[in-house]
């Protein structure tokens, strides 16, 4: 049993309503959003952060890219920050690797 967040929305432990999903990564809506369009994209195995996940990985890493990015285009009409806050002292509360998309431009 995991006491990560993350794996359990990605693994349907905690019920969310996914924007979209991929072969290794889930896209759902942050709990606290901070601008009109603000997704998370998570890859459904468990990794500390994006450094983890891109030594460990680079299959996942590029399916958790592509997700991302199609999710931004999809819903901001172009222009979009991919973020990824990594380490304490950057910012990052939750320890599995998640970008944050967010834009003040929805495609409407
Ligand atoms: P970070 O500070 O980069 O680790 O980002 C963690 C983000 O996860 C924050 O923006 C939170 O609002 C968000 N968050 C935490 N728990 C949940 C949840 N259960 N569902 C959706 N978003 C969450
Ligand atoms: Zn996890």
């Amino acid at each position: 049993m995991t006491e990560c967040v993350f794996c359990k929305i990605a693994n349907g432990e905690i019920a969310t309503n996914l924007v979209a999903e991929s072969e290794h990564a889930v896209a759902f809506n942050d709990i606290h959003p901070a601008q009109p369009i603000h997704v998370l994209v998570v890859p459904k195995r468990h990794f500390t952060d994006i450094a983890d996940l891109a030594a460990a990985d680079e299959v996942v890493l590029l399916d958790l890219l592509k997700l991302g990015t199609k999710v931004a285009d999809e819903m901001s009409t172009g222009s979009f920050r991919f973020q990824f806050n990594t380490g304490a002292e950057a910012g990052q509360t939750v320890f599995h690797a998640h970008g944050h998309i967010t834009s003040r431009t929805p495609r409407l």
